[in-house]
């Protein structure tokens, strides 16, 4: 991408009603646009970020077994009215009527449709274990909005759905995420640990929230230091084997929320010295509710004895959106934007310190065009700034790599390769920086 034909629209001035770093570099650096209180238009740059947390998402519920589905934002009062819901739900559920005066509201969540879906399918155990999902837009319409993308009305969620013949099997569907969500958090370059939850409105007795540790976070937490440096399943992690070792080492270390803190466990099982109570950012959280929706619902399936029994069901939830400002909030400095190679929204930035003079001109088209063919995301400032803005541009929007291409390096054959995370510098030839990336 030329910069010159893209659509950045880059602040120069901190904008005030942004209290929080990740929600003033999102507006700097023109990657959404508030349009509603809580709802936002993902503008070019923005929007490649939230595709590439939405690739991975995709790709690790896949890897765990997971099936993709898409289901609608509205849905039917009726539905809701089944599981009791409509009502306890509150005012954070958008109602909305239709030309007919029929009665329906923007999901805030989706485990009485999947039930419907389930249950007008499935009826033998044989089908199960099920674990169905999408990544659809929510509304909720929180009391607060606020911190940007963090806490929207209207945010992208992943949200998958699990169906067991008991609560043996949902349990091993419950570990499945639990080390999908390590897996799909660590690429994103995040620490989010999993900790003792409370369910809340879906219901059910076991939870876990994934918490991005930040002290601009809206939950108060309490851990065990050793729980940052466990280690996170590989690729190769076998979603059919036996998971319990991974689940034992992660949940045996003290880790909760401040729902479920219990202070007189916390003082007796970690030492004073690895105590950690500070605050974190809630990016996922996986619930087992065993029978609460198929007993109301009627989601019955023929057990292998042969009589009919509700299925005990799960569900497991991903902040899409909320993850592009839970990785600012831990990946940036004073400069801006740090992403992480996985999310970044290019991987390259090529910048010409002298727009228009013969040599400058002729690396940078030579350089683009041989990544843009190789297949890696390129962005090419050839706009005619100045250095420094060029410099101040690349910093604030975190391309993870700068190549800076200039008359005195070239004069001696070189440029420059920047590392956006740690500023570390390296010359070399036009050729080995394209080959560098490819
Ligand atoms: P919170 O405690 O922040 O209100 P929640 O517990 O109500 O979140 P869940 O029902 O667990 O949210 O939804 C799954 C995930 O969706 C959350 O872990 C969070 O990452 C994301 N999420 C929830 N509400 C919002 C929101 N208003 N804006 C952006 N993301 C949200
Ligand atoms: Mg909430
Ligand atoms: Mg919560
Ligand atoms: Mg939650």
């Amino acid at each position: 991408m030329r910069l010159t034909r893209f659509f950045l629209p880059i602040l120069k001035e901190t904008p005030k009603e942004a209290e929080i770093v990740s929600h003033r570099l999102m507006l700097r650096a023109g990657m959404m646009r508030q349009e509603a209180a809580g709802i936002y238009a993902w503008l070019p740059l923005g929007f490649r970020v939230l595709k590439n947390i939405e690739r991975i998402v995709r790709e690790e519920q896949d890897r765990a077994g997971a099936i993709e589905l898409l289901m609608p934002t509205l849905q039917l009062a009726d539905l809701w009215r089944e599981s009791g819901r409509y009502d306890a739900y509150g005012p954070e559920m958008l109602r909305i009527a239709d030309r007919h005066k029929r009665e329906l509201l923007y999901g805030p969540t989706n485990e009485e449709m999947i039930t419907e879906i389930f249950r007008a399918y499935v009826k033998s155990y044989r089908s199960l274990p099920l674990n169905l999902y999408h990544i659809q837009w929510k509304f909720r319409d929180e009391q607060r909005p606020r911190f940007g993308v963090m806490r929207g009305r209207e945010f992208l969620m992943k949200d998958a759905y699990s169906f067991d013949i008991d609560e043996a099997a949902a349990r091993l569907s419950y570990n499945r995420m639990f080390v999908a969500y390590l897996r799909t958090f660590a690429r994103m370059g995040l620490k989010a640990i999993p900790m003792r939850a409370e369910t809340g409105p879906i219901g059910g007795d076991l939870s876990h929230e994934f918490i991005v540790l930040a002290e601009t976070g809206e939950s108060g937490v309490f851990c065990n230091k050793d729980v940052l440096d466990l280690p996170v399943p590989g690729a190769d992690v076998d979603y059919d084997g036996d998971l319990t070792p991974v689940i034992k080492q992660w949940t045996e270390l003290y880790a909760a929320t401040e729902d479920v803190h219990d202070e007189a466990r916390y003082e007796k099982e970690v030492p004073a010295e690895k105590r950690v109570n500070t605050r974190g950012i809630e990016v996922g959280q996986i619930f087992y509710f065993g029978t609460k929706y198929s007993d109301s619902m009627k989601a019955l399936v023929v057990g292998s004895d042969g009589t009919e029994k509700p299925i005990h069901g799960g569900s497991y939830g991903i902040g899409v959106s909320r993850l592009v400002g839970a990785i600012i909030e831990a990946c940036h400095d004073e400069n801006g934007i740090q992403w992480p190679e996985e999310v970044a929204p290019f991987r390259v930035a090529v910048l010409n310190l002298k727009q228009g003079a013969a040599d400058t001109d002729a690396a940078c088209e030579k350089l683009y065009k041989e990544l843009s063919a190789a297949g890696v995301d390129v962005l090419y400032d050839d706009t005619d700034q100045r250095p420094g803005g060029k410099f101040a541009t690349a910093d604030l929007i975190g391309i993870p790599w700068q190549i800076l291409v200039g008359p005195k390096g070239l004069a001696e054959g070189k440029v420059e390769i920047k590392k956006r995370a740690d500023g570390s510098r390296e010359m070399m030839s036009v050729d080995e920086a394209s080959r560098h990336f490819q």
